[in-house]
């Protein structure tokens, strides 16, 4: 059977045409990059356990009414969803001092935040995604104010949808990333959540122990990172049942 069109390939996800116009799917893969690629692995099963998080992440935030590219889930590691204009930016609402941020300010990890925080990179590989002031995006157009006054409302909406579900299970929303991209309405763009949300875009660690349950354990070879994935999963009672046995991740340099 002729495969479907390939529409882009990233990181951790290829896109294909979907069934009908305006609709694509999203195929995630295995492959698990850091450190913009500089290291890369194949951790069998991430895909599904991914495709399966991000489903039931999506389902959720949908349920209390934040809008996104999410259709359905079709296989163990595809999805079908809405075709956006994605918006050029990685919007990172963090609640805990972690990674660049903590790196940049010289922080603690770990050091509650006095609240929320909403920050912007610029989606460019090239560029290393830098960090970027709310000016730079309403003076390059990368989003409209308005639209920026949304996403920012809908990243909050979002953070406090992922802290309560993940508080629930033990596990503090330490920091994470999202899309957002434009639907269509005729000549009226609407915004909706895109991309996935998976352990691959936040941090999320054991409250009890403090465990790293998301990619930091990859970044810092801290041990299995689709154990980590599968303990998220179980917790939240999203378990595919046939990924049980996994070999050992495969370098690829
Ligand atoms: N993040 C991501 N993709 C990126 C950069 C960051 O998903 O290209 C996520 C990351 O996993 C973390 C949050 O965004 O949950 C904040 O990341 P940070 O800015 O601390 O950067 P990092 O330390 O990951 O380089």
């Amino acid at each position: 059977m002729a495969r479907r069109k390939m529409i882009y390939e990233g990181k951790a996800k290829i896109l294909y045409e979907g069934p009908e116009p305006g609709t694509y799917v999203q195929y995630f893969k295995d492959d698990a990059t850091a450190y913009n690629a500089e290291k890369k692995a194949v951790i069998e099963g991430k895909g599904v356990l991914n495709n399966r998080l991000s489903e039931f992440f999506m389902i959720g935030l949908g349920q209390i009414g934040v809008p996104t590219h999410f259709i359905r889930r079709l296989n163990m590691r595809e999805q079908l969803i809405r075709q956006v204009e994605i918006v050029p930016l990685e919007v990172i609402v963090r609640n805990v001092a972690a990674g660049s941020m903590a790196k940049r300010l010289g922080m603690d990890e770990g050091t509650a935040l006095p609240r929320p925080i909403v920050e912007f990179s610029l989606k460019d590989d090239k560029l290393g995604d830098p960090l970027v002031p709310e000016e730079y995006i309403i003076a390059f157009g990368w989003a409209s104010q308005q639209e920026l006054d949304d996403i920012i409302s809908m990243a909050l909406r979002v953070n406090d949808y992922m802290s309560g579900v993940m508080h629930g299970v033990g596990i503090k929303l330490v920091d994470f990333k999202i899309e957002f991209g434009r639907l269509w309405d005729n000549e009226f763009p609407r915004l909706v959540l895109a991309d996935e949300i998976s352990p691959d875009s936040c941090r999320l660690w054991d409250v009890e122990t403090g465990r790293k349950l998301d990619k930091d354990v990859f970044r810092q070879d801290l041990g299995d990172l689709a154990d980590a994935y599968t303990e998220v999963a179980k917790r939240l009672g999203v378990m595919p049942s046939n990924v049980t046995h996994r070999p050992k991740p495969t370098l690829i340099n």
